[in-house]
């Protein structure tokens, strides 16, 4: 399959080609041709996907066709995204596809002054990428209008069900004209999403690579049950096997990823931390560093660390589990990207056992185990001592990219794989209350 049996226009094909792009993913060969028809599509795609020319090429290729003259202030096309790096990610994608045409992009997030962004609203853009808060702002300010637009893309919506993003949603949603074409573009379909989607959506074609919820297929994925004071040591012992390659580490505070991040930089470590203490300046640097290869670990929060889209990207480390089962997925679409492999490792303490069976039902799949064994039973005194597992397991830890320990992660599953040292994992002594059975 190629492009140009989409029904893409030659001129995007050659911006596509020119980028090495060749070959459309399977949710752009399901998409692009009921977006060019004019139909609103509800896409259920992985970020890593290719989803962002799934709903920017046709766009762009209608854009294109109809030569209007950007007017002050009225975008022709609005895509939100909920994180500024998303956001900039999808504009920096656009513009690539765009360049040498007539149509001009603006990125409008928060964290940033508002002058520059109303000046350049006010010089006429075509397509406009947003955050909801930010463009909410610049909407009750009159520099924005969005009576005119044609296009809209809500992109991961499934992390835009927060109630302040559904206040900002509602209040766009009334501004745009009921005759508009519209996309929504998500990982996971909560049954939340269905309300968004009737409120957006007329009559969607739906496209879908993946059942939801599920991780990409190319992402080899472990667990270590590990003590909460011994997580820093295993994954410092982790990391040092993969010393060239870039790896992101997710943490659940703030102030927590602080910490770990001056750990790994005391270890040697060239690190950077993104999470929401961070300023914007910091974050984008952050990232550009991480990029570059500069910095090889990348310490986030959920907050902070959505929509990163960097090829190189090997590991992904769940250094906390997240307490949104949704956000495993997310965080662990970090590598995998573009059809390259990556590998995902969690680590789980004895008091995050919840979060990892909401995780495991939420993706209809078991995380195989690479050291440890599930806790259960585990005194919370015992849970909390940071003892580490005493087993050099099975093949597994420390490769965890070997076959050799893929495993499910059920009762019995991984008892051969040692036991912690001072802790009885699954044993329900007479202190010992399952924590999350
Ligand atoms: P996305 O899911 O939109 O975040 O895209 C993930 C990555 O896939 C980006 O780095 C894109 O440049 C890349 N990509 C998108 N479409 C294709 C394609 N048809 N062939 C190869 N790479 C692609």
């Amino acid at each position: 399959m190629q492009f140009d049996s989409l029904g893409l226009s030659p001129r995007l094909i050659n911006a596509l080609n020119e980028q090495g792009i060749t070959d459309p993913t399977p949710i752009q060969t399901e998409a692009i041709p009921h977006a060019l028809a004019g139909r609103d599509v509800m896409g259920l795609a992985q970020t890593g996907s290719g989803k962002t020319a799934a709903f920017g090429l046709p766009m762009l290729d209608a854009l294109m066709k109809n030569g209007r003259k950007a007017e002050p202030k009225t975008p022709r096309a609005l895509i939100l995204a909920p994180t500024r790096e998303l956001a900039r990610q999808i504009h920096d994608t656009l513009a690539t596809f765009a360049q040498g045409s007539h149509l001009k992009l603006a990125l409008i997030t928060g964290g940033v002054g508002f002058t520059p962004q109303i000046e350049r609203m006010s010089r006429g853009v075509a397509i406009l990428v947003a955050t909801p808060g930010r463009l909410v702002d610049l909407l009750d300010r009159r520099s924005v209008d969005l009576s005119k637009t044609e296009f809209l893309v809500l992109d991961e919506a499934d992390q835009m069900l927060d109630l302040g993003f559904i206040h900002s949603l509602r209040r766009i949603a009334t501004l745009l004209p009921k005759a508009r074409q519209t996309m929504l573009f998500s990982a996971t379909m909560p049954k939340q999403m269905e309300e968004i989607a009737a409120a957006f959506l007329t009559d969607p074609v739906r496209v879908q690579v993946n059942p939801p919820g599920q991780a990409v297929a190319k992402i080899d994925q472990y667990i270590h049950f590990v003590a909460k004071a011994a997580k820093t040591d295993l994954l410092i012992e982790l990391l040092d096997k993969h010393r060239d390659e870039l790896a992101i580490v997710f943490g659940r505070t703030k102030h927590g990823s602080e910490k770990l991040a001056r750990q790994l930089e005391n270890a040697g470590y060239a690190v950077a931390a993104i999470h929401g203490n961070k300023s914007q300046g910091q974050r984008d640097r952050a990232i550009a560093a991480f990029r570059e290869g500069e910095v090889r670990v990348l310490v986030a929060t959920d907050v902070a660390a959505r929509g990163i889209d960097i090829p190189s990207i090997r590991h992904v480390y769940n250094y906390d589990l997240p307490n949104v089962p949704e956000n495993y997925v997310h965080r662990i679409g970090r590598t995998a990207r573009a059809g390259a492999n990556g590998t995902a490792i969690a680590f789980c303490a004895p008091d995050e056992m919840g979060e990892l069976r909401d995780i495991e039902k939420a993706m209809k799949a078991r995380i195989p185990v690479a050291s440890g064994a599930p806790w259960e039973g585990v005194p919370e005194s015992a849970a909390r001592s940071g003892a580490r597992p005493a087993n050099k397991p099975r093949q597994g830890q420390g490769r965890p990219g070997a076959n050799s320990s893929r495993r499910p992660a059920q009762a019995g599953g991984a008892a051969s794989a040692g036991k912690p040292a001072g802790q009885k994992p699954r044993r329900s002594g007479p202190r010992g209350k399952p924590k999350a059975a």
